[in-house]
């Protein structure tokens, strides 16, 4: 893959006051382009400004930038310092998001900013024309690798991975490894290239493994257990399985935000189960949260448009439903019953 990075270029060469932001919710992918962008920013002595909507995982901690100034701006936190920085940076970047409005508090900040704006993602592109620079790939495993992609081409890179620095580079594993569930889906050839350059340069594979996968505490494995015991719905007619998820389990097993990653994945073990579902509560019980995986060619990203007001990649999407927890299963079965054939498979 040839990238042109003569636009981003000329547009990081003009710029001051950067910010880099990442989606609702921010996983490791996210976390991880926009840490590594800080980091190769700052190696280039441009200063820039980390802002995401909602707060992180506390595993991800360790990716903060070290320098307390930076430190990554939580909307939910400081809304009105967001929309400042929003509205006064040369350059807005956009890292693993494909709609301004997985950015939940900023859309229109960042559509009336006076500075250029600027989309580095893999979803399947749908607002591409919002951005002076896209650049959008979805043959990738992740927001990372396709960033590193971008990195290697600047002309101060040259290909040359040990250049990014290794705080950079971590960062880079970080959302390739957590966007793979560890090498298990969407992993391309580029994938095994990016890592084995990541990992040839220092990058420390089983402590960032350790650090991110292997994180959680006695109650969060109590509660996946829980949750295959006893959540667990199988629906053989549909190929699919689902579980929900609600405010007082979360209580009665000490729930921390991330304790649910990996939960959607279970059912998929299962050989007659194709489609999988995880609906969680919000804490403040205002929506559903809706995440889902398929196998092979069945199209999540296609049912999340439909029928869960979201959206994301063929195999893992997610979404929302505005409705009670105890309405969600007949809702599931009737959109699974009138989920079209030819906009299930793609
Ligand atoms: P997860 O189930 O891990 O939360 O999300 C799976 C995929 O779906 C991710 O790529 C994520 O970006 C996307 N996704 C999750 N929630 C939403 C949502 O509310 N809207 C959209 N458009 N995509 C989502
Ligand atoms: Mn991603």
């Amino acid at each position: 893959m040839q990238i042109d990075t003569s636009p981003l270029e000329a547009i990081l060469n003009e710029a001051h006051d950067i910010v880099l932001v990442g989606h609702f919710n921010p996983d490791g992918d996210a976390l991880g382009s926009v840490t590594a962008a800080y980091h190769y920013l700052k190696a280039r002595g441009k200063r820039s400004r980390i802002i995401l909507p909602s707060p992180y995982p506390d595993n991800m901690s360790f990716l903060e930038p070290d320098d307390p100034q930076d430190r990554m701006l939580i909307c939910e936190n400081d809304l009105a310092e967001a929309r400042r920085l929003v509205t006064g940076a040369d350059a807005v970047i956009c890292l693993d998001l494909n709609r301004l409005a997985r950015t939940e508090y900023l859309e229109d900040d960042i559509l009336s900013a006076q500075g250029k704006k600027v989309l580095v993602d893999h979803h399947i592109p749908a607002e591409l024309d919002r951005f002076d620079v896209a650049i959008s790939d979805t043959g990738v495993s992740s927001t990372c690798e396709l960033l590193f992609r971008v990195l290697l081409a600047m002309p101060d890179i040259a290909d040359d991975p040990a250049r990014l620095g290794i705080r950079c580079a971590e960062s880079l594993y970080v959302g390739m490894m957590t966007d793979t569930n560890n090498f298990a889906n969407s992993v391309y050839p580029g994938t095994f290239d990016m890592a084995g350059r990541l990992i040839g340069i220092g990058v420390d594979k089983d402590g960032l493994q350790e650090k991110v996968l292997s994180c959680y505490s006695v109650s969060r494995t109590r509660l996946m257990g829980h949750m295959v015991k006893n959540k667990m719905v199988v629906l053989p007619r549909w190929k699919t399985a689902y579980m929900l998820l609600s405010n007082k389990e979360k209580a009665r097993y000490h729930f921390q935000p991330g304790d649910s990653e990996g939960f959607v994945n279970l059912p998929l073990a299962i050989a007659s189960v194709q489609v999988s579902a995880l609906f969680t509560e919000n804490a403040d019980g205002a929506y559903v949260r809706v995440s889902l995986r398929s196998k092979g060619r069945i199209d999540v990203n296609r049912f999340a448009n439909r029928f869960f007001n979201g959206g994301g990649h063929r195999n893992a999407a997610g979404g929302r439903l505005y409705m009670p927890l105890s309405d969600v299963p007949a809702y599931f079965e009737q959109a699974l019953a009138a989920w079209p054939d030819e906009e299930k498979f793609s």
